[in-house]
């Protein structure tokens, strides 16, 4: 059964990404982390100096963006219009902005279409908020 979408939310620091990275290796589907999709949104619009709260300028910048998950030797690496910015993602202003772009409907529609896109295929474990009531229902 390789249609199957799983989603998992919950709380930070409920184990989430170790709960969803095994299951994918057990079940051998792909793992989308969509945090980190909002981190390359967030890693973007702090390269382009664009404020937070500019919804234009974040429309700009998401219409703009290529994200795309690569499995490589390495793991699974998420490109940005190409760029590997798998490792540049975990600082603590990344963190901040992320959640802040977050908070911007903009972004969330942008993240929809792209998190849609990604599972289309099924077999993938998708984890994140929004993922089993809002993108895959
Ligand atoms: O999980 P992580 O810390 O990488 O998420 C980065 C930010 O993106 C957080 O503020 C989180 O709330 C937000 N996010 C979201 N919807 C998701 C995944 C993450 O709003 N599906």
């Amino acid at each position: 059964m390789k249609n199957i979408i799983v989603t998992i939310d919950g709380p930070a620091g409920a184990g989430k990404t170790t709960v969803s990275r095994t299951l994918a290796d057990r079940l051998g589907y792909r793992y989308i982390d969509t945090g980190a999709l909002y981190r390359a949104v967030a890693l973007a619009v702090n390269r382009n100096q664009v404020h937070a709260t500019d919804d234009a300028a974040l429309g700009k910048i998401c219409r703009g963006l290529e994200l795309q998950y690569v499995k490589t030797e390495n793991g699974l690496r998420l490109l940005s219009n190409g760029e590997d910015v798998t490792d540049k993602l975990r600082t603590p202003e990344l963190t901040m902005l992320a959640s802040a772009v977050s908070a911007r409907s903009v972004v969330r529609r942008y993240l929809l279409d792209v998190q849609r896109a990604m599972g289309r295929k099924g077999g993938a474990v998708v984890e994140g908020r929004d993922m089993g009531t809002v993108v895959f229902p």
